[in-house]
């Protein structure tokens, strides 16, 4: 299951390089490195500007589970032909693989067995996680949204859970302060009328699933140590899309594509009261 960086990875993100630099618009750099049989694999950070003052920024993420490539390709898809479209709206923070060296050996863990998206804690235990929670520290920003890109593998066993239980069409997770401030259920019906399979039985493992959407109110309190909790200090919705990896892989690249362009379409007209946002995050840091 290994991939060659470079073949798959390294060559379009240099053509994205590329594409954005001629335009002054863009930083394409890495943000730390990580090493594997003493290779060295730069982890990148893709940071485009919009010209608008007033856009709002999003951020978005994928491969933190090395063997879920579905998130990788399509964030390189959007970077390649699509995020222009969203230019006056928005800016970009974009993480195509936050674990090179799970990417390239087609497995869950870092090359030191760590599973970085378990590793969002105060103090990070892997390289991964430190680089990711010191860029998003520099930025400063309020997201309007963060997304992160996962798969479901449909071949192995979670937990106790029987092989046959595992979803098997498209859902998201969402975490938003409130009921009334989530959006997911908007995003989950833009794809389903782009025909995309969403998988809406009542359970997905042990949570709730209403119609593809697994909603729970702002936790920001390191449960888990997922950047999905970690992010919620920055941005005001924070998903986690799913596809399964029994379906042929071209879908599972535009079912993801197709997610966060449903998301950026949604939040473009969503306005936050900022001292709203500002008290909830201080009775957050509080706690
Ligand atoms: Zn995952």
């Amino acid at each position: 299951m290994g991939r060659n960086y470079q073949r798959n990875f390294g060559v379009r993100i240099s053509k994205i390089k590329r594409k954005f630099n001629v335009r002054n618009i863009s930083n394409v750099r890495d943000i730390g490195n990580v090493a594997l049989d003493s290779v060295i694999y730069p982890l990148y950070a893709v940071i485009v500007k919009s010209p608008n003052k007033d856009a709002k920024k999003v951020f978005v993420s994928a491969g933190v589970h090395g063997d879920e490539p579905a998130g990788v390709y399509a964030l390189l898809g959007f970077l390649e032909d699509k995020i222009e479209r969203y230019l006056d709206d928005y800016s970009f923070v974009v993480l195509p693989c936050l674990n090179p060296t799970g990417f390239v050996r087609g497995s869950r863990f870092n090359a030191d067995c760590i599973d970085i998206n378990r590793d969002f804690k105060e103090i990070a235990e892997s390289k991964e996680a430190s680089y990711i929670k010191r860029l998003l520290r520099r930025q400063q920003s309020n997201y309007a949204f963060a997304m992160d890109l996962h798969e479901d593998r449909t071949d192995k066993r979670t937990e106790d859970i029987p092989i046959h239980k595992n979803p098997r069409g498209f859902y998201l997770y969402e975490v938003s302060y409130d009921r009334k401030t989530r959006r997911g259920h908007k995003i989950i019906d833009s794809m389903k009328n782009d025909g995309i399979r969403v998988y809406t039985d009542k359970k997905v493992y042990y949570c709730s699933n209403e119609n593809g959407l697994l909603w729970k109110p702002k936790l920001i309190h390191h449960k888990e140590g997922t950047i999905e909790e970690y992010v919620q200090r920055y941005a005001f919705n924070a998903f986690t899309t799913e596809t399964p990896t029994c379906w042929p892989m071209k879908e599972r690249i535009h079912a993801q594509i197709t997610a966060l362009c449903a998301a950026l379409e949604e939040f473009k007209n969503v306005q936050y009261a900022s001292g709203r946002y500002a008290t909830a995050k201080a009775r957050y840091a509080t706690r």
